[in-house]
């Protein structure tokens, strides 16, 4: 597996190009505004071949170079199906618009159960909703390695304040990944890696409900 990080836009967020070494196969995780030159100099460099385009979520900091994205691969736009909305028409979502976005019709839409094939990697599908409903992470047991959108980041969680968030659910999507085990290392959305043991303050969110 080959992992590499591109923080673009105004709020630093992350996008990703997650490869499987021996097909050359790879996902483009989330974009960012101003983020396709350098992740098409990256795709080209390791002779890459991208065969999606998946959001973590539909926030208009992951979605701003998407339109030039997929245009540039011409290949399917994957989200999951509480966050199609906002990837359609960028801002029905409620937050404001900086600068407009082109809206994309999803190409596939996720359930938040999959397990998806990238090349000899299986990924796991998790539906983490509260920051936005159709948060998404995706778990590869084999690499221990989980890419968790903005439902986790590392020392704290994505914010529950936005038009479309739901608290309660965050913190029930908070106990899953608490569960996962402590090795897995995390990528988050925004800012530096980290991992499940190092988040233990998570298993706190099980004293929330009591
Ligand atoms: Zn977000
Ligand atoms: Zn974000």
């Amino acid at each position: 597996m080959m992992i590499s990080v591109f923080p673009a836009g105004p709020v630093e967020t992350n996008a990703y190009i997650l490869a499987c070494t021996d097909t050359k196969k790879a996902w483009i995780i989330d974009a960012p505004k101003d983020c396709a030159e350098e992740l098409i100099a990256e795709i080209n460099l390791e002779g890459l071949s991208v065969e999606k385009i998946v959001l973590t979520h539909s926030h208009w900091d992951h979605i701003a170079d998407l339109a030039e994205l997929k245009k540039k691969f011409g290949c399917p736009v994957v989200v999951h199906r509480e966050d199609v909305g906002n990837v359609e028409h960028p801002g029905s979502d409620g937050l404001s618009l900086y600068f407009p976005i082109e809206g994309v019709i999803p190409d596939q839409i996720l359930e938040g159960t999959e397990i998806l094939t990238l090349g000899n990697m299986q990924i796991q599908v998790i539906h983490t909703p509260g920051h936005s409903p159709g948060c998404i992470c995706f778990y590869i047991p084999e690499e221990k390695t989980l890419i968790s959108g903005d439902t986790l980041f590392r020392g704290c969680m994505g914010r529950v304040d936005l038009p479309t968030s739901e608290p309660s659910r965050m913190w029930e999507s908070l106990l899953i990944l608490s569960n996962l085990p402590g090795d897995t290392k995390v990528y988050p959305g925004h800012g530096g890696s980290t991992s499940i043991a190092q988040e233990s303050w998570m298993k706190d969110a099980e004293k929330r409900f009591s």
